[in-house]
């Protein structure tokens, strides 16, 4: 299969030195593309900025923002069978951007963001036979949340993954994810995203077959 893997944070800059962004290590896009690339497939790993090395024999495209994060994958979207959005990526960006360093000697500051895309979203919207798998990270009614997501961005599934006190669902820790389907089949999994990366890979194949013996995907 051909699958196009999106992972990190976007950055949206305010001014030279300033952004927002959010926690995202990259780690679990990272894993799925090496466990891809490991099962034969050919992998497209779009990132935003993260500590990581990518996975060898990898086709690795870096971007920054969101919007570049987007023309990539709709760059890529139209040769591929499966794209799998990690990527936490940002739902604002400053409506502009102060080309020198913003200096604090003034009075408090206001700075408007714009809504950026939603890649995934869009995507569904393209989605003609691939398959869609969308990650979200919730602080509460992850279920609820993650089976209206399936459903306004026409995905096959998504993994999910709660944010508590007790345990964080960043890095490379042990995690609690669940990973809900269309059909509404239900599974939870505890472990590592290095595990947990081959399990979705199967998944995504286990898909795809039944899709090409003609099944509804
Ligand atoms: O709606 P929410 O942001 O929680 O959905 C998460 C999923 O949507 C992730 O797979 C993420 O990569 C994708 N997404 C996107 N574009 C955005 C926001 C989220 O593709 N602007």
């Amino acid at each position: 299969m051909r699958i196009l893997i999106t992972a990190g944070p976007t950055k949206e800059f305010i001014d030279p030195v300033r952004f927002i962004s959010n926690s995202s290590t990259g780690f679990f896009g990272y894993e799925i593309a090496r466990a891809a690339r490991k099962k034969g497939h050919k992998v497209t790993l779009v990132s935003g900025p993260t500590h990581l090395i990518p996975p060898k024999d990898v086709k690795f495209i870096s971007v920054m923002t969101a919007l570049e994060m987007k023309s990539a994958v709709e760059r890529i979207f139209p040769s591929t069978d499966c794209l799998v959005m990690t990527a936490a990526v940002a739902d604002y960006r400053p409506e502009r951007f102060f080309p020198d360093k913003i200096k604090k000697e003034g009075k408090d500051i206001f700075i408007k963001f714009k809504k950026n895309p939603d890649i995934l979203f869009e995507a569904g919207r393209k989605k003609k036979g691939r398959i869609l798998a969308g990650f979200a990270v919730e602080t509460k009614d992850s279920i609820k949340n993650a089976k209206e997501k399936i459903e306004r961005k026409n995905l096959d599934f998504i993994v999910t993954a709660a944010l508590s006190e007790r345990r964080s669902p960043f890095g490379d820790q042990k995690a609690n994810f669940i990973v809900i389907d269309k059909n509404g089949a239900i599974e939870r999994i505890f472990g590592r995203k290095a595990a947990l990366s081959s399990i979705i890979v199967d998944k995504i194949e286990k898909i795809w077959y039944d899709y090409k013996r003609g099944k509804k995907a």
